[in-house]
């Protein structure tokens, strides 16, 4: 990646001064107020992606394969990618970490230019990114950049978040899994909360419930799950859930529906409920969640982004893009799978309107979702649904279908969406 640093753009300018061409305080202001660019422009297009997950990289990928001439460039603040799809079975001690961990090599061997940098704001009126290496301009954006917690919707829980790894952000699991290590040694009640809907991955919790009672039953751990759930019951695949509860871990996991969290004092090591007070061992509280910042800090929503349905374009800004779990305003849930498949469709559009074809005569194409849950090492339940548009009544339509019988057939299925999907996002072309 060519960087320009500080230093050499301090020589040119005091070179520049020394001939005469800025005065001294007239150049220190022009460099202070021309920011460092982070990558020179080309004469090739340039479609910027914000988020090298599921949905960020589905597109860039995509977009790269299929118009090599566009300049596609990936901003993505970590490293590498953490799966959280999957995440559970670590958690539980049947996967290791690393069947979760990809590298970016193949989607740069593509051609995408990745940058690892954060990205600090937006700005529209001048079509740049402002990240933490310098500001990249864009033609096109992509917007990928996933959730944000709502600590403060639990009182207690900011000022002690950094010691309690909530695990639905990527890499958080690290942290989780070294204290379900701990806890098998002292035992105890692992209290886990579910909040209200919408928030990543509505059956994830209840996956991580049952996969967390395998692990105590497993071990020999003389522990308890406690679930309280926000909700009156699970809000997807609920026969499926409860029936493995019940029949596989009767002595190991509680259930509570319809209890919401009041307060955590975690001195006290209790968590304050409509119902009473709860102690805890160990607490893994998932706080409610919202788009991640940069969609407040660019104006294009406050909780969520709305897009311009059947579209993925913003509502407020039709060169920008919103993909996966950002999006309000669709009955999609928030999903890898969502998030892979609109990644692909987002891609196909911007090939066509880069190549020139006007945003009108761009067809909807609207995603699917399959999402299989473990309940043991082996054994999955699933729901899926087909999204169409209604062109009549403009709005979209859901079709549903959930398997909530567990079996190991599901459990082979699941291996096998989440592996073909990762090949697709990480794999050689
Ligand atoms: C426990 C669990 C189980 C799940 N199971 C499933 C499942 O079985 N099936 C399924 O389909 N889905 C599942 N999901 C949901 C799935 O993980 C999400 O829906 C999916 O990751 C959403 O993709 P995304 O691209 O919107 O966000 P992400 O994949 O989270 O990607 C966002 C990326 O943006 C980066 N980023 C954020 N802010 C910035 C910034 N300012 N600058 C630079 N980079 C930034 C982040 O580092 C991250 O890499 C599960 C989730 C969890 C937590």
């Amino acid at each position: 990646m060519a960087k320009v640093s500080r230093r050499q753009v301090l020589k040119t300018g005091a070179a520049l001064a020394a001939a005469g061409t800025l005065s001294g305080p007239v150049f220190a202001q022009e460099f202070y107020s021309r920011p460092p660019t982070l990558l020179p422009r080309t004469r090739a297009p340039r479609v910027v992606v914000i988020g090298g997950g599921w949905g960020g990289t589905t597109v860039a990928r995509k977009v790269k394969q299929q118009a090599p001439e566009v300049e596609v460039v990936l901003v993505e603040q970590k490293p590498i990618f953490m799966s959280c799809p999957m995440s559970n079975l670590f958690l539980a001690g049947v996967k290791p970490l690393e069947w979760l961990v990809f590298d970016y090599t193949n989607v740069v061997k593509d051609g995408v230019i990745f940058v690892q940098e954060k990205v600090l704001d937006i700005q529209r009126d001048r079509r740049l990114v402002r990240t933490t290496g310098g500001y990249l301009a864009y033609d096109l954006l992509v917007l990928a950049p996933g959730i944000d917690y709502m600590y403060e919707a639990i009182p207690g829980y900011d000022e002690v978040k950094h010691l309690m790894p909530v695990g639905f952000k990527p890499f958080e699991h690290i942290a989780l899994r070294h204290m379900l290590d701990r806890f098998d040694e002292t035992g105890g009640e692992l209290v886990l909360y579910i909040p209200p809907p919408p928030y990543r991955c509505p059956p994830g919790p209840y996956e991580r419930a049952a996969m967390l009672a395998w692990r105590l039953k497993t071990k020999g751990v003389k522990g308890k799950v406690i679930v309280l759930d926000a909700n009156p019951q699970p809000i997807a695949k609920a026969p499926g859930f409860l029936a493995a509860y019940n029949e596989l871990y009767k002595d190991y996991l509680e259930y509570h529906p319809n209890t919401r969290i009041t307060r955590l004092d975690y001195g006290k090591k209790l968590v304050l409920t409509e119902l009473g007070d709860v102690p805890f061992s160990l607490a893994n509280l998932i706080p409610p969640m919202k788009a991640g910042e940069l969609v407040r800090t660019a104006g294009l929503g406050e909780r969520w982004a709305n897009v311009r349905v059947p579209y993925f374009l913003s509502e407020k800004d039709d060169r920008i893009y919103l993909l996966g779990d950002i999006i309000g305003n669709t009955p999609y849930p928030k999903s890898g799978m969502v998030a892979y498949v609109s990644g692909t469709i987002v891609a196909q559009q911007i090939v066509e309107r880069l190549k020139g074809k006007p945003l009108s005569e761009i067809a909807p194409a609207l995603p699917q979702n399959i999402c299989y849950s473990f309940v043991d090492s082996e054994e999955a339940i699933w729901v899926s649904a087909n999204y169409s548009w209604d062109e009549a009544a403009k709005q979209i339509k859901t079709q549903s279908a959930v398997d909530n019988q567990r079996s190991q057939a599901n459990g082979i299925a699941a291996i096998g969406w989440a592996t073909g999907i990762w090949n697709d996002m990480f794999g050689p072309a």
